[in-house]
């Protein structure tokens, strides 16, 4: 995907360019035929030994360029290359090169072995240089092309929000809903966030995509609220929330004022986050969620039980909600410790009276145990998919419908 560029598309920033210049001159280097590589490899040793006799031999004047040859072939041909080239170099700049080619006196074999080993120790050192720059500026790349390529996808309304009902486990009454975004990609097709929102979060793109995500869902929810929802009491929105996002200090404010245009209780919007973007800087992340929920808005743990040390740090986060993740949802077929953890999981939460919401339940079977362990409420196949807006407000609809039904019963 990060290759989904339109051909001679420039990078804005004067950084960018920088990089993509660096990565260019690389690329010349790297990309230059091995045949011809090679030739010019041998052209340039031999080069260096001519231009040292020709200057009277290594006492009239040591041949330090070779460096330059070992140098370029590390680049080229990585540490394989700069030992061979070193090696050949040592050859030619010792036994093959006099002291003085007037006099016809040979080196002493302590200087040109010296020589040799600084041959090599150098063309090693810039060969493991190379390797590691070319790794990170390549991962930089990649960076800049996600983070561009999305906030083009944002202003082309490639993004759109698919809605995935969140129920009770008692009685299956949708109370809920988790906006799950999906990318239409001219070149990739339908993107799952799996493909682009961990590339996206290195970047400050996932705050644009985030924003939109929660000003879109807001926004549908309060459409919903005067047709589908109308009269409803109970009733919420999940939005996914990034580390990034939550380290924008005007994140907080963000949220209040969409929450004001739209109209939404602030009770209804939960925001998720998982467990590892709390762990990096916990007590910062601590106070920013606490902030927020000052707002009246909900905070739910996602994933909840993958990430560390979760039991040590839960009763000191500002947690209304938690996710139980999935993986240990769909072990519960096998009677022996998902069984256990989730007990565990939910017997934590109750005590500290946070709601427990199972993800990613499939079957029936998983359900009934699931409610039979107190967990409240539920999400996954077995219920309902992700649906698309209209979708969803056919499912919210129906069961107004049958709400009124069994109120008229
Ligand atoms: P998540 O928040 O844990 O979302 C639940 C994921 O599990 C969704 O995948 C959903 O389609 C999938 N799922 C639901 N029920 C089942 C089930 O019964 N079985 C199985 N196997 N899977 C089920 P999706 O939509 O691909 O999202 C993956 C992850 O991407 C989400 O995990 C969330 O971490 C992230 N994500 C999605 N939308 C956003 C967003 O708007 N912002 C951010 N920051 N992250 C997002
Ligand atoms: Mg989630
Ligand atoms: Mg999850």
């Amino acid at each position: 995907m990060t290759g989904n560029f339109p051909p001679g598309a420039e990078l804005h920033q004067p950084a960018d360019r920088r990089a993509v210049w660096v990565r260019r001159l690389l690329d010349i280097t790297v990309r230059a035929p091995t045949l011809i590589a090679c030739e010019l490899t041998a052209l340039g040793l031999l080069g260096c030994w001519a231009i040292s006799y020709a200057l009277g031999g290594a006492a009239a004047f040591p041949p330090h360029w070779y460096y330059f040859v070992i140098l370029v072939t590390a680049i080229r041909f990585g540490w394989q290359g700069a030992l061979s080239t070193a090696l050949i170099a040592g050859v030619l700049a010792g036994p093959l090169l006099p002291a003085s080619v007037a006099a016809g006196t040979s080196q002493p074999l302590s200087d040109w072995l010296t020589r040799a080993a600084f041959f090599i120790a150098i063309g090693q050192a810039f060969a493991l240089f190379v390797s590691l720059s070319r790794r990170s500026l390549t991962e930089e790349i990649a960076r800049l092309r996600v983070e561009r390529d999305v906030l083009r996808g944002l202003d082309l309304g490639e993004f759109r929000i698919v809605y995935q009902p969140i129920v009770t486990l008692d009685d299956e009454c949708v109370v809920g809903v988790e906006a799950l975004v999906r990318w239409n990609h001219p070149v990739g097709g339908q993107l799952e966030p799996t493909d682009f929102i961990v590339p996206a979060e290195a970047s400050d793109a996932i705050v644009a995509l985030g924003d939109f995500v929660l000003e879109e869902t807001c926004r549908q929810v309060a459409r919903w609220k005067t047709t589908a929802l109308h009269g409803i009491q109970r009733f919420h929105v999940a939005v996914n929330v990034s580390t990034r996002q939550l380290e924008d200090p005007s994140f907080r404010e963000r949220i209040a004022a969409i929450l004001a245009t739209t109209g939404i209780h602030p009770a209804w919007l939960h925001l998720e986050v998982t467990e590892t973007a709390l762990i990096a800087d916990f007590d910062a992340a601590c106070a920013r969620l606490s902030a927020i929920r000052q707002l009246g808005v909900r905070i739910a743990i996602d994933d909840f039980g993958t990430g560390y040390s979760s039991l040590a740090y839960l009763h000191r986060l500002p947690v209304d909600v938690v996710k139980i993740d999935r993986s240990f949802v769909s072990g519960l077929s096998d009677p022996g410790r998902a069984h256990v953890i989730l007990e565990l999981i939910t017997g934590v939460a109750n005590r500290l009276a946070a709601t427990t919401l199972a993800e990613g339940v499939e079957s029936a079977q998983d359900a009934a145990r699931l409610l039979e362990l107190g967990c409240e409420l539920a999400q996954g196949f077995y219920f309902d998919g992700p649906l698309e807006a209209e979708a969803m407000y056919e499912r919210l609809m129906a069961a107004a419908t049958s709400r009124r039904d069994r109120a008229r019963s």
